[in-house]
């Protein structure tokens, strides 16, 4: 889609706010913060941050508290607990109030020198501007092909593509706002920030390595997270369950005929293996159906329950405690 050009409240006086979640990220985050930082002042970017703290139990609070202290560009929110990153970047986008949102890593790899480039690609319009990753950095091959699985699955059972999509991120105030009309308790940003729709712009970039530190996402983290993107996006599964029931349907048809056939006939034999295999197929659809059945009724209660999506325990703002 063509950018709107003409759009003349974008200028470079506008502020850009820089979310980053963070979660045991004490041993690099000054140096993170410093980086980006220092990149924003050298293209003249007016700038401020709002970090999160998922709850981190390391030295992130103490290091996030000093930053805030001397640094009046920068808020910082402590949540309560880990929430995980997807609540903690929702608590950001609900402090930040920018022209511009942009939400990155903390352990920078995402690259801060794309930032100038995100920058300039508002400023002729686009209303988001995603990173993609031309390269996944270094990868497991296990988890690399189950990670193609799901996109997949995705893929066809949404219009969402989201292979390559990062959350680096940024977008336009309206985008911001579209996202906080969004209810729903189960939050995933890579998904919803491209159900919004607008004007769309995308960036490659590689992933480098992380800083130091290590990957939050254990291999059951990562599971959870597909199984809620999955369902977040699709009702197919539901459906798929009636298509199986019909199938089974149809074979029992067939098959009843058959044994109602073959006993009439006078020639029904003990049959005693086929009842065990039908037995088994149909004990193990339905408890498969039942499973999938019950992550949806999951969703449902916790949206139902509608819990907050994260609690702040305390917040830093212009150097100051606030909350
Ligand atoms: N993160 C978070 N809460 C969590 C796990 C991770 O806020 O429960 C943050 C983390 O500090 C980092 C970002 O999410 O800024 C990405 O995490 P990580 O680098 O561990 O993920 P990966 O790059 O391996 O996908
Ligand atoms: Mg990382």
């Amino acid at each position: 889609m063509e950018a709107n050009k003409l759009d003349r409240s974008r200028t470079i006086n506008s502020k850009l706010v820089v979310v980053i979640p963070i979660y045991q990220e004490g041993s690099h985050i000054k140096q993170s913060i410093g980086r980006i930082e220092e990149i924003l002042v050298k293209h003249q970017i007016r700038h401020e941050f709002v970090l999160v703290d998922d709850g981190s139990k390391d030295n992130s609070w103490q290091q996030l508290e000093e930053l805030a202290s001397v640094n009046s560009h920068i808020t910082a929110l402590r949540l309560s607990r880990n929430f995980g990153k997807e609540s903690a970047i929702c608590a950001g986008l609900e402090y930040a109030d920018g022209d511009m949102v942009l939400v990155m890593d903390a352990d920078l790899q995402h690259p801060p020198e794309l930032i100038p480039q995100m920058v300039e690609a508002w400023l002729e319009g686009y209303d988001v501007v995603e990173g993609v990753k031309s390269s996944r950095g270094k990868e497991n091959p296990i988890y690399r092909s189950l990670a193609n699985l799901f996109y997949f699955i995705i893929r066809k059972t949404s219009d969402v593509d989201l292979d390559k999509a990062s959350d680096y991120k940024l977008m336009d105030r309206k985008v911001i706002e579209a996202w906080r009309k969004m209810p729903e308790r189960a939050v995933f940003f890579r998904g919803m920030s491209v159900w919004v729709g607008f004007n769309r712009k995308q960036i490659s970039f590689d992933v480098a390595d992380r800083t130091s530190g290590e990957s939050k996402w254990s291999f059951i983290r990562l599971v959870r997270l597909a199984i809620n993107a999955i369902t977040s996006y699709t009702s197919l599964p539901l459906h798929l369950i009636t298509l199986l029931g019909s199938i089974m349907f149809l074979g029992g048809l067939i098959l009843g005929i058959q044994t109602l056939f073959m006993k009439f006939s006078g020639r029904a034999t003990d049959g005693f293996t086929t009842v065990i295999l039908l037995l088994l197929l149909i004990g193990s659809s339905i408890m498969i159906s039942l499973g999938i059945i019950g992550i949806y009724l999951a969703k449902i209660y916790k949206e139902v329950k509608a819990r907050p999506r994260y609690l702040v325990a305390s917040c830093i703002k212009g150097g100051e405690k606030q909350c």
